[in-house]
């Protein structure tokens, strides 16, 4: 979809990058980190000045004691730490629950393991997943339960029961609780809880997160892990000969990022939230459904009102119709389940407030048709 906004000069609001730099001070001190020759091999585990603060970040933010020196490791992104934790704790024929739809990476992680993949859905407007869905997919098959809040693509925030069902479940199935919350500070008016911090739940739980929603940084690649020794370490074997070490000047300015003062967090959060609200008014005035996120970068709408039963029929269309790119939620979804997500479109709202105006205008077009 970003190849096709490339092609139509459609605004790209497919893929979730922001068009606009983070803090100056994160910036810089990139940039410091390479004058002063921060350019060679870091240690395998981070730099021991980014895995303190984000020690730091884990008090400061969620009252959670992580040890800098056993119980946190640096990453290729997000994504990396997904990856190694996957290739470290799956094996052939283990299970892996989700909720669905899911953050693309996590089905093809699966497969590459070798795992079974079992889903729980989250169904339009507002995700929240049936409780018995969850219990019924949890068993003693079960390695891992994967977890993303708050969510992509829909934006959800899972609520404290889910939460809390979901580290029941895995101490009776003794399955790992894999947690993805790289959206962890840009929530609009819900605060974030780390399962992590719910009772029971530290032993059995690999926390990921990254630098570059929260700094606007994407490409930077600096994520993390978090989690007691143990399992830090299994997923330190595998990074180990994935990419051995990473971003070596970027984990300094990673590490000022993290540090930065609350006021910075929140008016990210609250800048993000306007951004939101110009977007979803907009696919409302065209017409769509909308289901207004409570964190992250991405809002979901309907297309059905609109008369579109197809969401990626509607996608390959937009950028002719409404010069604009969106992504359809089926691409989310296992093939088998699209049905049920078929009208649904995600639209990304992390783009300069003057591309959010015009693609809202654009997307009145659609309601004239
Ligand atoms: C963007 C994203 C990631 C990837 O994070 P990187 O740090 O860029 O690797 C992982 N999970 C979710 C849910 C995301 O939206």
């Amino acid at each position: 979809m970003s190849a096709l906004a490339t092609r139509t000069g459609a605004l790209n609001l497919g893929q979730g990058f922001p068009d606009e730099d983070g803090p100056a001070a994160v910036l810089d001190a990139a940039r410091d980190a390479i004058a002063a020759g921060v350019n060679q091999y870091p240690p395998g585990i981070g730099a021991p000045v980014l895995r303190a603060a984000i020690a730091d970040h884990q008090r400061r933010w969620y009252g959670l004691d992580v040890d800098p020196d056993r119980e946190v490791l640096v990453t290729a992104g997000a994504t990396e730490a997904l990856a190694a934790t996957i290739l470290a704790l799956v094996d052939t024929g283990d299970e892996v629950v989700t909720f669905e739809p899911w953050y693309d990476a996590y089905g093809a992680l699966v497969a590459r393991a070798g795992g079974v993949h079992r889903t729980v859905p989250l169904r339009f407007p507002d995700w929240r997943p049936d409780h018995d869905a969850l219990r019924a997919a949890v068993t003693d098959r079960t390695r891992v339960i994967l977890v993303n809040s708050p969510h992509n693509p829909t934006g959800a925030v899972l609520d404290a029961d889910t939460l809390a069902l979901v580290v029941e479940l895995a101490a009776r199935h003794d399955a790992i609780i894999v947690t993805d919350e790289v959206y962890e500070h840009l929530t609009f008016g819900v605060r974030h809880t780390p399962i992590a911090t719910l009772p029971g739940a530290w032993e059995r739980t690999v926390s990921i997160s990254s630098g570059g929603k929260t700094f606007s940084t994407t490409g930077w690649k600096i994520g993390w892990v978090t989690g007691p020794a143990a399992l830090v370490t299994s997923v330190l074997a595998v990074k180990q000969y994935l990419t051995y070490v990473n971003g070596a000047p970027f984990q300094p300015a990673i590490a000022v990022g993290l540090g930065l003062p609350d006021a910075f967090f929140a008016d990210t959060a609250s800048a993000l939230r306007a951004k939101r609200d110009v977007l979803a008014a907009g696919l409302e005035a065209a017409g769509f459904a909308v289901s207004l996120p409570g964190a992250g970068y991405f809002v979901v709408a309907d297309a059905a009102p609109l008369g579109y039963a197809d969401g990626t029929e509607l996608c390959r269309e937009l950028p002719d119709r409404a010069g604009v790119v969106g992504v359809p939620v089926t691409a989310f979804v296992h093939p088998d389940r699209r049905a049920a997500y078929a009208s649904l479109v995600r639209f990304a709202f992390c783009k300069r407030r003057e591309v959010l105006d015009e693609a809202a205008e654009r997307l009145t077009r659609l309601a004239a048709r």
